[in-house]
C-alpha cells in the first residue's frame, strides 16, 4: 500500500485525505474545524465505515494533526494500523512565488523560501506553513512535499503576468500576476483532453473553476497562458465574498469614505464583497437562486454580474489563444449550477458555443458534455480533484519517481 496523506491547512481549519496511490482510492477524509477557537471539532469520514464527529478543545495545528492521526489509527473508526502506513505527506501551499514552478520535496531550504513568500501571501502561506510544521513535529521521519497553487501558471508569458506598473515594482517587490487554483486548472484541462480522447497539447481550453473562490485559466497546449487571479486571489471574477477586478483608485476612496485602515480594507474586499455584498443575501448560490426566484432583484443582479464576468473572460481568453476548443466548468458552482453555466455561455454562439439545455441540468458533480453535437466548442462539466493532484505529485517525487 502506498498511502499518501494530503493536508490543506487554513488558519483555523485543517482538511485531510488519505489516498491509497496503488489505485488512487480515498481511504479516509475529514476536517478539523475551529482550531484555537471554542467548539473545535474533528469530522472524520472513513470510507466504508460510519462517519464520526467529535467536539473537543483543539488549541493549535499540532494538536489538530495529532487528532487526525488518532482518528486514522483509531480501533473503531480508523483505517490504518499505525503511522508507518503513511508513506508520504503532500501539503497544499497557496503561494510559491517565482521560486517554485513545480512541486518540491520539503527540506530546510524550501521552508526558508516559503517563509520568504509570506510577505506576498500574508493571508494564506502562514496557515499552510503551520500545517507543515505541525506535521513535521508529529511525523518527523515521513517525507513531505509542497504542492503550489501558483505552479501551473508559472509558464505564463510576460505580457500576461506583468501589470502596467513601473518595471521596478516587478523586479524589486515581485508584483506580478501569479494566478491560483493551479492544481484544479491543471487537473481539469488534462482530464477534459483525456475524456475527449485528445492530446492536451492540441487543445485550447478555457477552464472555469467556480467555487467560493473562482478563477478562469486559458490553457493552450497544456500550458496556462493567462488566468484571472493575480498577485493575490482577490483579482479577476466576482466571487462569493471577494470583489474581483476593481479600479485601484476605488481602494483609497473607500478607505477615506469608510474610515478603514489597510487591514480592514483587505478584510472588506475579501470577505464582504462579491455576490454577498452585491445581493445582501448570501455568498451561497443556492440561497441566491432561491432569493432571485422569489423576486429579490439584488440577488438576481448579483447572479447577472457574476455570470457576465465569466462570459467576458471567456471571450478575452478565446482572443488570447486565437480560438477555443473546449470550455470546462468545475468547483461547487461550476459542477452543480446549471443556470449559471447557461447564463455564462449565453451570447457566445458567435464563438461556436451551443449549450444543450437538455443536458445542462444539475448533475450532482458528475462529468458531462453539455454542448450540442454540432457545437464548435465542446462545453463540459469536469469535477475537479485537487487532493488527487497533490497526492500524485507527492507520490511521483517521493515514492514512484
Ligand atoms: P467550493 O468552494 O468549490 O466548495 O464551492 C462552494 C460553493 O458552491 C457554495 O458556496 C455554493 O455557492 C456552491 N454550490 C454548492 N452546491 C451547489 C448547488 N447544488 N447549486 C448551486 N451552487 C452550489
Amino acid at each position: 500500500m502506498k498511502n499518501v496523506l494530503v493536508i490543506n491547512a487554513g488558519s483555523s481549519s485543517l482538511k485531510y485525505q488519505l489516498i491509497d496511490m496503488d489505485d488512487e482510492s480515498v481511504i479516509a477524509k475529514g476536517l478539523v474545524e475551529r482550531i484555537g477557537i471554542e467548539h473545535s471539532m474533528i469530522k472524520h469520514k472513513p470510507t466504508g465505515k460510519d462517519s464520526v464527529q467529535i467536539e473537543k478543545p483543539i488549541g493549535d495545528h499540532v494538536k489538530a494533526m495529532a487528532y487526525v492521526i488518532d482518528a486514522l489509527i483509531d480501533k473503531e473508526h480508523g483505517v490504518i494500523e499505525d503511522l508507518s502506513s503513511i508513506k508520504a505527506v503532500g501539503h497544499r501551499m497557496v503561494h510559491g512565488g517565482e521560486k517554485f514552478s513545480s512541486s518540491v520535496l520539503i527540506d530546510e531550504e524550501v521552508m526558508e523560501a516559503v517563509k520568504e513568500n509570506i510577505e506576498i501571501a500574508p493571508l494564506h502561506n502562514p496557515a499552510n506553513i503551520m500545517g507543515i510544521e505541525a506535521c513535521r513535529k508529529i511525523m518527523p521521519d515521513v517525507p513531505m512535499v509542497a504542492v503550489f497553487d501558483t505552479a501551473f501558471h508559472a509558464k505564463m508569458p510576460r505580457e500576461a503576468y506583468l501589470y502596467g506598473l513601473p518595471y521596478d515594482a516587478y523586479t524589486k517587490y515581485k508584483i506580478r500576476r501569479y494566478g491560483f487554483h493551479g492544481t484544479s486548472h491543471s487537473y481539469v484541462s488534462k482530464k477534459a483532453a483525456q475524456i475527449l480522447g485528445k492530446d492536451v497539447k492540441d487543445l485550447k481550453i478555457i477552464t472555469c473553476h467556480l467555487g467560493n473562490g473562482s478563477s478562469i485559466a486559458a490553457v493552450k497546449g497544456g500550458v496556462s497562458v493567462d488566468t484571472t487571479m493575480g498577485f493575490t486571489p482577490l483579482e479577476g471574477l466576482v466571487m462569493g465574498t471577494r470583489s474581483g477586478d476593481i479600479d485601484a483608485a476605488i481602494v483609497p476612496y473607500l478607505m477615506n469614505k469608510m474610515g478603514m485602515n489597510v487591514d480592514e480594507t483587505i478584510a472588506y474586499l475579501n470577505k464582504k464583497c462579491g455576490v454577498l455584498g452585491l445581493s445582501g443575501v448570501s455568498s451561497d448560490f443556492r440561497d441566491l437562486w432561491d432569493a432571485a426566484n422569489a423576486g429579490n432583484e439584488r440577488a438576481k443582479t448579483a447572479l447577472d454580474v457574476f455570470c457576465y464576468k465569466i462570459k467576458k473572460y471567456i471571450g478575452a481568453y478565446a482572443a488570447a489563444m486565437g480560438g477555443v476548443d473546449v470550455i470546462t466548468f468545475a468547483g461547487g458552482i461550476g459542477e452543480n449550477d446549471g443556470p449559471v453555466r447557461a447564463l455564462a455561455c449565453e451570447g457566445l454562439e458567435f464563438l461556436g458555443v451551443k449549450i444543450d439545455t437538455e443536458f445542462n441540468h444539475p448533475l450532482r458533480g458528475r462529468q458531462a458534455v453539455i454542448s450540442t453535437p454540432d457545437s464548435k466548442v465542446v462545453v463540459m462539466i469536469v469535477p475537479t480533484d485537487e487532493e488527487l493532484v497533490i497526492a500524485r505529485d507527492t507520490c511521483e517525487l517521493v515514492l514512484c519517481g
